[in-house]
């Protein structure tokens, strides 16, 4: 199975000077591990990752919910697949670099989805074909 068919859901992008007290809300609201960081000009174009880590982190640091999410969110070196790619290029990313997400990419490097340690867990079966 294809990185590209497993992202389907919708993903949830903010910009990187949205605060983190309405990343928190769209986290809750939409029931979402992460948000997506992506340029206020070109929504394609992916900036960061903000993960429930980072808020956990960012608040046992006594962050303010005011602080805009690009000062806690990981902005270099994110870790991407092509939407192509098999399932098994994002179960190796999330196990050699220790994260529960991945982005996913078109082949212009532009956002398509996002996969979760949930979607490849649900897909084991299929993995030990
Ligand atoms: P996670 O385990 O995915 O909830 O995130 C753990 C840490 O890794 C957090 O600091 C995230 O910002 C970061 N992270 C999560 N996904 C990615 C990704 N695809 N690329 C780079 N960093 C990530």
């Amino acid at each position: 199975m294809k990185c590209g068919e497993i992202a389907s859901r919708p993903v949830i992008t903010v910009t990187p000077d949205t605060p983190l007290e309405k990343a928190v809300e769209l986290m809750a609201d939409y029931d979402v591990g992460i948000l997506v960081l992506v340029d206020k000009e070109n929504p394609k174009r992916v900036v960061g990752v903000l993960s429930e880590r980072d808020i956990v982190r960012s608040l046992a640091g006594k962050a303010p919910l005011t602080v805009p999410v690009e000062k806690l969110a990981t902005t270099h070196s994110i870790i991407y697949v092509y939407a192509d790619d098999p399932i098994e290029v994002a179960a190796e990313k999330m196990m050699k670099y220790g994260i529960r997400h991945v982005v996913v990419v078109d082949k212009e490097g532009g956002l398509h989805g996002v996969i979760s340690i949930r979607d490849v867990l649900k897909r084991i079966g299929g993995l030990r074909k």
